[in-house]
């Protein structure tokens, strides 16, 4: 397993193998980078097929939060952490996050935690008994994912406007793949608005009781690309911009809030190619760590008009991409590597 000459290393800054032999613990911390501030990044508990498997996702985790922040006008910098675990196991979970919390505390406010997928705000609170680095926390900013879903909603607003010259979704149609915390909030604020919702997920119970408050059409998972949308929303796992769902779209909008939703950076020129405009993920799914961001010294008012600075953000990427005939996500990297090396000096 490489570590330095690792696909995705990326001038990391620091990279952490965690193991506790009491509790088991297995982690990684990356570090990305920290010219912005101290690095902020979720912890994910996944059932890594292995170490590789964990490495890679933690460093392509990490990246994308120095991105995400940079381009959100956060002063901090990208980081993440992956436990090496059943996210469903519910034994030792007290054990764990606090042997994750002593590694995080022991990196002395480099990186800060939160929750992810995988782990939830309880145990991020075990974690916080270890250490003052954590945020997201239960009574401060809270759930960050209505805040991302309130971006998701503007983003898919920006694009509409860019793409359809149009000031609301009222009578579009918009695929939902993932109705979980981020993806059923982002429904209400799209019925809201008079869209029409077609949904998938893979917990049919809770696809009917969405289905049946948002007057929407559920659909198998399978059937959810190619379905005659103006919108495809990704809202539960990366890479489904691929070779294979990209010969099936039918939307003209991609704009959702999964993290990592192209494959490969070259399905965002196939996508261009397609005439399909491609909102970048880091920068439409910013508006959870926007929130967690003023987290001490927490204001709705103020979390919520930064939210809203999405909007622009993305107009802007838009804009750019048409002038330099340029695939929109490769217009964000560069955006956001100016940020950083600019405070870098
Ligand atoms: P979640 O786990 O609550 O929801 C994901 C949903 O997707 C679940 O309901 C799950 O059943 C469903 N799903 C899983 N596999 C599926 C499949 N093959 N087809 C259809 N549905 C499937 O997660 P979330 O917090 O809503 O996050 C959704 C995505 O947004 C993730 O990629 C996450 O990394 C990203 N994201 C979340 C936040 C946040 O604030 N929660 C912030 C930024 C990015």
């Amino acid at each position: 397993m490489a570590v330095f000459n690792h696909p995705a290393y990326d001038g990391h800054e620091q990279v952490v193998f965690c193991h506790d032999e009491a509790s088991g613990l297995k982690a990684i911390i990356a570090v990305h980078n920290t010219h912005l501030g101290a690095a902020f990044g979720g912890c994910r508990m996944w059932n890594y097929h292995s170490d590789d498997e964990a490495l890679t996702d933690v460093l392509r985790l990490s990246k994308g939060m120095t991105y995400k922040n940079a381009l959100a006008g956060l002063a901090m910098g990208g980081g993440k952490a992956v436990i090496i675990a059943d996210p469903s196991r519910t034994d030792n979970r007290e054990a764990l996050f606090r042997a994750f919390g002593k590694f995080v505390n022991k990196l002395g406010g480099s990186y800060y935690s939160a929750e992810d997928v995988g782990t939830s705000p309880a145990d991020i609170k075990i974690a916080s008994e270890e250490t003052p680095y954590v945020a997201g926390l239960e009574g401060k900013s809270g759930d960050p994912s209505p805040f991302t879903a309130l971006g998701t909603f503007l983003g898919i607003k920006a694009a509409v406007k860019h793409q359809f010259k149009r000031d609301n979704v009222k009578g579009l149609k918009v695929a939902v793949q993932g109705i979980g915390h981020v993806g059923y909030h982002l429904c209400r604020h799209l019925y809201q608005e008079g869209a029409e919702l077609i949904i998938t997920d893979i917990h049919q119970q809770a696809l009917e009781k969405v289905a049946q408050e948002f007057n929407a059409i559920s659909v198998v998972p399978q059937e959810i690309y190619d379905q005659d949308v103006d919108i495809y929303a990704p809202c539960a796992l990366g890479a489904t911009i691929n070779d294979a769902t990209l010969r099936l779209l039918k939307a003209k909008i991609v704009a959702g809030c999964a993290n990592n939703q192209l494959a490969e950076p070259r399905h965002g020129e196939q996508l261009k190619q397609q005439g399909i405009l491609y909102a970048p993920d880091y920068v439409i799914n910013a508006g959870g760590i926007i929130n967690v961001s003023f987290e001490s010294n927490y204001d709705v008012k103020q979390a919520t008009a930064k939210v809203e600075q999405i909007y622009d953000t993305l107009l802007t990427i838009f804009q750019k991409a048409d002038e330099q005939n340029r695939p929109t996500a490769e217009i964000a990297d560069e955006m956001a590597r100016n940020i950083i090396n600019h405070a870098a000096g």
